[in-house]
């Protein structure tokens, strides 16, 4: 009997799981996805659990709050210290900059709000004498709604400080930093209806490392490891789609059209990562009334230190997994994190703590 949810069929799982375990190498590989709700699936179904010990999956630098630098929190504070509204999403007002966050500046009686999306943002300053900065956060997924209500003439009161981050250019920085050995990367499904399988290819076509986009259902994430395996087995390192319901070649030509209106390519600052040349956005001209940095005036913000226990450096990077760190689940914990990878719902530490990630059986 077919089962009711077809990406769920424990029967086809274990079909996959049986081809894993004869794709797998003797050999340790270590793949790589960047996507927390990868993550999610990966922890929440004990999928690690079903592979065989040569095979390993982790999550690098997926969480669009984790990946946020603490440089871009102080300034979004000291925004919110002229007398400006900022708005943001939930995640990103906890997550800890420069020994404060956005959620402590409130408490100290800055106007910080949480909106769930930027429309609410262009609401408030709708609604308010006040300006309003709405910090906003996220991969190509969420900088095309960014994008457009750039294009829709929001109130004058209005600005944004755009942090929005690009995953290839992070992919293939991660090739090239120290004692990551990745032997393959399953790339996220939503960033990749955006760009599609074509967007990948100008930094990652010949890195000599496969590439599968994945779907996130359990089946989806199994199906894209078995196809990573395989082409590991076959020494091929080709850009694969397997998850064509939802992923084309071209991508979504509509949100990329609105992004090149609005945007172009800027280095960007990545916790854990360093600056990329490319890998975020920076109004056009067109647009730099919108633009909050330009509109007020920060000061010059130091560099900043993280705490030296804390692994989230090596978390964003795939080179440690949440229980690597010593303060997991003791001192840091989603009601007292010390990094931003244990606030974002998307962060793997916090992922690990609600689903145990990778829990033996
Ligand atoms: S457990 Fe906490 S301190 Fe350790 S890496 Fe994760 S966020 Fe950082």
């Amino acid at each position: 009997m077919t089962h009711p949810f077809r990406f769920a069929d424990p029967r086809r799982a274990r079909d996959l799981v049986d081809a894993i375990r004869l794709l797998a190498p003797r050999e340790p590989v270590k793949l790589v996805h960047v996507c927390g709700t990868h993550e999610i699936a990966i922890a929440r179904h004990g999928l690690r659990r079903l592979l065989p010990d040569t095979v390993r999956v982790l999550e690098g630098p997926g969480c669009p709050v984790c990946v946020t630098p603490a440089r871009e929190i102080e300034t979004a504070i000291r925004i919110a210290e002229t007398g400006a509204t900022v708005c943001s999403f939930g995640d990103m007002l906890r997550v800890p900059g420069y020994g404060r966050s956005l959620e402590s500046a409130g408490a100290s009686g800055a106007d910080i709000r949480t909106v769930l999306s930027i429309d609410e943002a262009v609401r408030i300053a709708g609604d308010s004498a006040h300006e309003v900065v709405f910090f906003a956060v996220g991969f190509e997924t969420t900088a095309p709604m960014t994008a457009a209500v750039a294009l829709e003439h929001p109130p004058s009161n209005f600005s944004i400080l755009a942090s929005h981050k690009l995953i290839p250019p992070a992919m293939a920085a991660l090739l090239s930093l120290p004692a990551t050995g990745i032997s393959g990367f399953l790339a996220p499904g939503h960033v990749s209806t955006i760009i599609g399988t074509g967007g990948y290819g100008p930094r990652l076509a010949d890195c000599g490392v496969p590439v599968v986009v994945s779907g996130f259902e359990p089946l989806d994430i199994l199906y894209a490891i078995a196809l990573l395996l395989r082409q590991i087995r076959d020494g091929r390192a080709a850009i694969e789609n397997a998850y064509p319901r939802a992923v084309n070649p071209d991508g979504n030509l509509t949100a990329q059209r609105l992004l090149a209106n609005v945007f172009e390519p800027a280095a960007a600052e990545w916790r854990g990562i360093g600056i990329l040349p490319e890998s975020g956005y920076r109004f056009r001209p067109a647009f730099a009334r919108l633009d909050a940095r330009a509109r007020f005036d920060v000061g010059v913000i130091p560099e900043h230190e993280e705490d030296r226990a804390c692994r989230c450096p090596d978390v964003l990077t795939a080179r440690a997994v949440p229980a690597d760190c010593p303060l997991f689940g003791r001192r840091c914990t989603p009601l007292s994190p010390v990094g931003p990878c244990m606030v974002g719902a998307e962060g793997a530490c916090a992922i690990w703590f609600r689903y145990d990630g990778e829990r033996p059986l």
